[in-house]
């Protein structure tokens, strides 16, 4: 940047500075929204393509910022990542679905599985296991409701570690998906490695596979393998009939995506899946 005249580099600087201080006061947010309550949980539908029945869901954070108004995950996360408080807001998720799928399971509304995203730091805290057998048994849910999501990217790293930590979860009982596949360069042969049930395609192939066959066949060729190890596919981020119609084509299992729902209050999802039963 020097060479470019002292004026980059200062202006350099104090963006360094104002993105500080942004990291800092977002911090000093999440805390204080952690204590006053000021998360919540959204419900995206997972739909079974053959079907049309709702047969999961995505919890996914919302925060209502008291001063700037919502504030995205793609945003907080990250930097809830950098600071360890992905511990106390991955708990509080955690607890906060198995409440959930209590009270949905007390209102009698069809069993639909939860799915929670898993960030890497708590995915490599030594005690998870245990700590999700706990909130399971306090809650008296069946593991089987409970879905972890976990990235791509993330299953690549550490990688006999995470081996084990995934053999202990999927021993627990509970179900156990890769997110965002595609993105993260694995190769489809190291799948077989991994105990999971799951794969969903990252969002950028299902609306690329529409006008590039290159996509198409990256679709094509992760759901072959998938299906060969007995796992299931959900595409993501769906939201054409066009969409639909070539993952339905090609033997896809599950959608997700603003075609069937945007994410959901849990109201609003019961109320959605009220409308359904009188279908
Ligand atoms: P993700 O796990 O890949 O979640 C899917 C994202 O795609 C969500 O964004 C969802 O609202 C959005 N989406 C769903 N359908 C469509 C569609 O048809 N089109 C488009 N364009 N987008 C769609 P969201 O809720 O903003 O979350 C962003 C990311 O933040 C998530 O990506 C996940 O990585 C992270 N995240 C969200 N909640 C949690 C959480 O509780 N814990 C952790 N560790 N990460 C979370
Ligand atoms: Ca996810
Ligand atoms: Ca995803
Ligand atoms: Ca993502």
């Amino acid at each position: 940047a020097k060479e470019n005249g002292g004026n980059t580099y200062c202006f350099y600087t104090s963006e360094l500075k104002k993105t500080n201080e942004e990291k800092l006061y977002i911090q000093h947010s999440i805390r204080k929204a952690l204590k006053q309550n000021e998360f919540t949980l959204h419900y995206q539908p997972i739909v079974d393509i053959e079907t049309g029945d709702i047969v999961a869901v995505e919890a996914l954070l919302r925060w209502y910022h008291p001063k700037r108004g919502w504030i995205s995950p793609a945003t907080f996360i990250p930097i809830a990542e950098e600071t360890n408080l992905i511990q106390p807001i991955g708990d509080w998720v955690l607890r906060k679905v198995c409440e959930q799928s209590k009270v949905w399971r007390k209102k009698g509304l069809p069993h639909v599985q939860i799915g929670i995203n898993v960030s890497i730091k708590q995915f490599l805290q030594a005690d998870l296991v245990e700590h999700i057998e706990h909130v399971l048994r306090t809650y008296d849910l069946d593991p089987f409701c409970l879905k972890l999501e976990i990235t791509e990217s993330m299953a690549m790293h550490h990688i006999d570690y995470v081996l084990a930590q995934l053999q202990s979860l999927k021993n627990l009982g509970l179900q156990l998906a890769v997110d965002d596949f595609g993105t993260g360069y694995s190769s489809l042969n190291y799948l077989k490695k991994l105990p999971i049930d799951i794969i969903k395609i990252d969002r950028s192939f299902v609306q690329d596979m529409v006008k590039h066959s290159y996509d198409l066949s990256i679709v094509r060729a992760v759901i072959e393998v998938a299906h060969s190890l007995q796992m299931k596919v959900v595409a993501e981020g769906v939201e054409t009939e066009e969409q639909l119609a070539i993952l339905k084509r090609e033997g896809c299992d599950r959608a997700q995506g603003y075609y069937f729902s945007k994410p959901l209050s849990a109201e609003q999802f019961e109320q959605l899946v009220q409308s359904e039963k009188g279908r």
